[in-house]
């Protein structure tokens, strides 16, 4: 079996890996490139495989980073089934065509640019409708129940906990040795959820396997404690409702923003005997990815955590309550801004480069009574990252802001297990991987990710490169070539030392024939040389076994 990495390795995005069997040949994921110029050619690039000789694929979850390039590999003429849970096709199912969306919106803004310039036209890298026709190949599964895509290859997904619909994978490949029954398990973890995050199980624990491909998102870090954090996170709210200021949270649409809103209701549940300022202020969901995202969450309450399904069971739905309100339309959303009441306002995009959230910061970032309170990872080169990072001023829309609003970073939401986490789900394992590659990680966390697994765990990592492939059948664990050697060693000094005893013995033979011969000639009768040549076997026998009594 050969696993080739065609995207993120050394690399957080553009997850896919293709798997070869002796019978199989299978993708896992196929997500888009994303950030610089050069991922996006990486997306633009053909698929370095036959789409024609592939079976079948596996996807993890919908975030766009593991699905986003479904769509082309679709335009491309991939008609084989796609494989993933139920919550997974139906966030694809409104992520895919906003990304389509996306991508037409961008090779137009491209393309004017191209006209001005005199350069030739470039077609969108998929549009919205071909996310909606890639669609049809979805087949969906359920958690936990295997099922056999191919004849020599069995799987089950499990809950990664990362976000609704995600899952591990554990494949079973046969693979008969000698004619006997025998199966390679390999897992792929996909993107491992934290443990207690809102709404989400916490990752299933797996019983074991020979290979693991492991995600690395946060392998040199570990989260802070988040207990005193949901009380700095209310007061944060509360302190700037009292000052009459609006509080603007940047939210990626599908994952966050439902833990948010999952947040405030626990919270509400919790302080509702009190009068606390923001029981009485309006919350607004302003984004249409996140209230369609919304919506699928609050049906899949099957994927619930215990806590999440208490709260169903007991009437109150956990995605919802009184002063929650969702925005559909743009005036709606240009609205919020001329009503001077104090509100809370969860838009998209999550790093404020696009979306929504770029009207609510030009509206507020200026007013000192408001608070943008950042609920996510803020990547380099962002406009969320500029004003985390203290800028006096920032540029939206072709505008000046001076940004005098109370700038708060909640660490509390994650959406990636951290190094313990990590080390802690392996560490479950019964059966130990004989090697962990490692995936989806920055090129500076890696080795350290590396370095701590064989340190903790004892167990042999690699680090995954662009377009490498790994042959796991040929693929000998250092520990056993450690043995191999010394096994070769030890034959060696054992030939060495056969060798000497076996020189010994032809001397000493040929000591003793010279001396019979001798004897023999100066022998007078029958009876003597008899007795000469009994004498000589004799000791033949006993020097032989002298000299060889220590071979073994
Ligand atoms: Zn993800």
């Amino acid at each position: 079996m050969k696993i080739t990495f065609l995207g993120a390795a050394e690399a957080v995005t553009g997850s896919c890996f293709l798997v070869e069997t002796n019978h199989t040949r299978f993708l896992v994921d196929c997500g888009l490139h994303q950030g610089s110029p050069e991922e996006d050619r990486l997306n633009r690039a053909r698929f370095p495989f036959d789409i024609d000789h592939i079976d079948f694929m596996l996807l993890t979850h919908a975030h766009i980073d593991h699905s986003g390039r479904i769509p082309k590999l679709y335009v491309d003429g991939y008609r084989k089934p796609i494989y993933m849970t139920k919550p997974t096709a139906e966030l694809c199912g409104i992520m895919l065509p906003d990304s389509g969306y996306i991508q037409e919106m961008e090779a137009e803004w491209r393309n004017r640019k191209n006209n001005r310039a005199g350069r030739p036209k470039e077609d969108a890298l998929y549009t919205m409708d071909d996310a909606l026709k890639c669609l049809e190949i979805f087949q969906p599964v359920r958690y936990d129940e295997p099922f056999q895509p191919a004849k020599d290859v069995r799987v089950i997904m499990r809950d990664a906990g990362h976000i609704l619909g995600s899952a591990i994978l554990e494949i079973w490949v046969d693979e008969p040795e000698a004619g006997e029954a025998k199966a390679t398990k390999l897992v792929f973890t996909g993107d491992l959820g934290n443990k207690g995050v809102p709404i989400m199980r916490d990752p299933t624990i797996i019983d074991g396997c020979d290979y693991l491909v492991a995600e690395s998102t946060y392998g040199d870090r570990d989260h802070v404690e988040t207990g005193n954090d949901v009380e700095r996170f209310v007061r944060i709210i509360n302190e700037t409702i009292a000052r009459g200021g609006n509080v603007i949270i940047p939210s990626f649409a599908v994952g966050r923003t439902q833990e948010v809103i999952y947040e405030l209701n626990r919270q509400i549940d919790i302080y509702k005997d009190q009068l606390v300022p923001f029981m009485e202020t309006p919350v607004y969901v302003d984004s249409p990815l996140a209230v369609s995202a919304t919506k699928i969450f609050r049906q899949n309450t099957d994927c619930y955590d215990d806590e999440a399904r208490r709260y169903v069971e007991n009437g109150d739905h956990p995605l919802d309550f009184p002063n929650l309100y969702f925005t559909a339309s743009v005036e709606e959303s240009k609205q919020l801004n001329i009503d001077p009441e104090s509100k809370i306002i969860i838009s998209a995009s999550g790093m404020c480069d696009a979306g929504r959230i770029k009207h609510h910061l030009k509206h507020n970032l200026w007013r000192p009574e408001s608070t943008v309170l950042f609920v996510g990872y803020q990547a380099k080169g962002t406009l969320g990252r500029r004003i985390l990072d203290g800028a006096k001023k920032v540029r939206i829309f072709q505008e000046d802001i001076a940004v005098r609003a109370r700038i708060e970073y909640f660490q509390g939401f994650s959406g990636h297990a951290d190094r313990e986490g990590m080390l802690e789900w392996i560490g479950a394992m019964r059966k130990k991987p004989k090697l962990i590659i490692l995936v989806h990680g920055e090129p500076d966390v890696l080795p350290k990710f590396s370095q701590t697994m064989e340190d903790r765990l004892h167990i042999q990592t690699q680090i995954a490169k662009l377009g490498q492939s790994i042959d796991l059948g040929a693929y000998v664990s250092r520990s056993r070539l450690a043995e191999l050697v010394l096994t070769e060693n030890a034959l060696k000094r054992r030939i060495v030392s056969v060798t000497a005893k076996l020189d010994e013995l032809q001397a000493e033979l040929n000591l003793l024939a010279e001396q019979s011969k001798a004897a023999i000639h100066e022998s007078k009768t029958g009876t003597e040389r008899d007795e000469i040549l009994a004498k000589f076997k004799d000791q033949v026998q006993k020097k032989t076994e002298e000299i060889l009594a220590n071979v073994r």
